[in-house]
């Protein structure tokens, strides 16, 4: 059981539709602020219902914090994958480390890694071993 709160990260707020607000995907919530969730005791259960990796797993690094690094990482729908969120306004955010390093251990685990940035989707998979 993770310790974690997401304080003042509020990055996955603008990716997720919020349908109890009509809050629609990829536009940043209107309860948003710069010290986190401003209803955050009585968010929508939508809301209450994610939860990204950096916030379950407590030996994720503070510095993979998504508002510090700029990526969202949280299972897929199946919890067979994960899909990988970089925010619009940081587009190198998975080229430059902490990012790059974060995506080759998911792909160490992971295959396909799901990524999606603003309208952009793609699918990565691990390199193939040579030889
Ligand atoms: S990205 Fe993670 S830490 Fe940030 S607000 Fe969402 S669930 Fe919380
Ligand atoms: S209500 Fe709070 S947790 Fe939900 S999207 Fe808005 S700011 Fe984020």
């Amino acid at each position: 059981m993770t310790t974690r709160v997401c304080g003042p990260c509020t990055i996955c707020c603008q990716f997720f539709a919020v349908p109890e607000t009509g809050k629609p995907t990829g536009e940043w919530c209107v309860h948003c602020s710069a010290s986190g969730c401003g209803v955050h005791e009585t968010r929508p259960q939508s809301c209450r219902n994610f939860a990204c990796f950096w916030l379950m797993d407590e030996t994720f690094p503070e510095d993979l914090r998504p508002d510090r690094c700029g990526i969202v990482v949280s299972f897929n729908e199946n919890h067979d994958s994960v899909v990988v969120h970089i925010d619009p306004e940081r587009p190198d955010a998975l080229a430059e480390s902490p990012g790059s390093d974060l995506l080759e251990a998911l792909l160490g685990t992971f295959d396909p890694v799901f990524v999606v940035c603003g309208q952009d989707r793609m699918m990565i998979r691990p390199p193939r071993a040579v030889g």
